[in-house]
């Protein structure tokens, strides 16, 4: 049985219980995190651990917990479930006000903060020799996607419209531009070798996988510009690829049917996701 976190105590799943009039529950109204672990350490902890500030930040959410508390939290639980590699999922939602009101409620609620652990094969993952197949479908969230909040129904409705596609991802499309994939970034390497990814503002989420791979990049000589890019040029390219915390860097081969480059995983993202598995063992704390 799995031993969770929630407010306060490490507890088996089965025993964890949250409000009804969670606003998380009721409004969506909480932020999250997914961490990597390898080898039983943390991937890119500090990288999650700012993100998660400034989705705090931006909810007005209160940051009751200290980046060295989660640190204890968080090792407490890969110890207590014996992780050696998958994920932890963090979440704090802005708390159980007692009642249902569109209104933030006061000082008074505490936030609910919440964590568990899932086992995962992430290092061998069999999708990164084939590459993913993505079909683009509109991007139709609201304006906020920098914010990593728990109001994840439409990257949801995306991942099931392209699974009855036959496809193992969506790409999303907005003022026919790639703004990112349901739950990874999106990039590609154009026909004149460079890899284009998509610029750091509200249409898209900060990941942190990505900022990694882009400093990664900067060190492998591999010359980037961040910017949107279109599916044309994105069909037109000799390579593209994800980044995320469960999937690290990984090849995309097909974009709505059509292959890209030779239709395997291209050289830049092969290098970029060694690159980046050797950095996580190196930094995983
Ligand atoms: N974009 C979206 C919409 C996501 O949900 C995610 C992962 N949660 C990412 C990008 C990748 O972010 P990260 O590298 O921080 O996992």
């Amino acid at each position: 049985m799995r031993i969770i976190y929630l407010d306060g105590q490490f507890i088996p799943e089965n025993e964890a219980s949250i409000s009804v009039f969670d606003r998380g529950y009721l409004f969506a109204d909480s932020v999250y995190e997914v961490v990597s672990v390898i080898g039983g350490k943390l991937v890119d902890y500090a990288g999650h651990m700012g993100r998660l500030e400034r989705s705090l930040s931006e909810m007005s959410i209160a940051r009751i917990l200290t980046e060295a508390q989660w640190l204890e939290i968080l090792r407490t639980l890969i110890a207590r479930n014996d992780l050696n590699e998958g994920l932890i999922y963090l979440q704090v939602s802005r708390g159980n006000p007692g009642d249902r009101s569109f209104y933030w409620p006061g000082a008074d609620t505490r936030p609910t903060i919440l964590a568990f652990t899932q086992m995962m094969a992430l290092l061998d993952n069999p999708a990164s020799m084939a590459g993913l197949s993505v079909v683009t479908l509109p991007d139709l969230r609201w304006g906020r996607a920098d914010i990593k909040t728990t109001q994840l129904l439409y990257a949801s409705m995306m991942k099931m419209e392209a699974k009855a596609a036959g496809a193992d991802d969506a790409w999303l499309v907005r003022d026919d531009r790639i703004t990112e994939g349901t739950s990874q970034n999106a990039h590609i390497v154009n026909a004149d070798g460079v890899l284009v990814s998509h610029q750091l503002d509200r249409k898209i989420l900060h990941g942190i996988t990505r900022a990694a791979m882009l400093s990664l990049a900067g060190g492998l000589n591999i010359s980037f510009e961040e910017r949107p890019f279109s599916l044309a040029e994105a069909k037109a390219a000799r390579e593209a690829f994800v980044t995320s915390a469960s999937t690290f860097v990984m090849p995309v081969t097909r974009i709505n049917g059509a292959a890209i480059g030779d239709g395997t995983p291209g050289p830049v993202a092969t290098a970029l996701r060694q690159a980046y598995i050797d950095w996580a063992w190196d930094n995983a704390i």
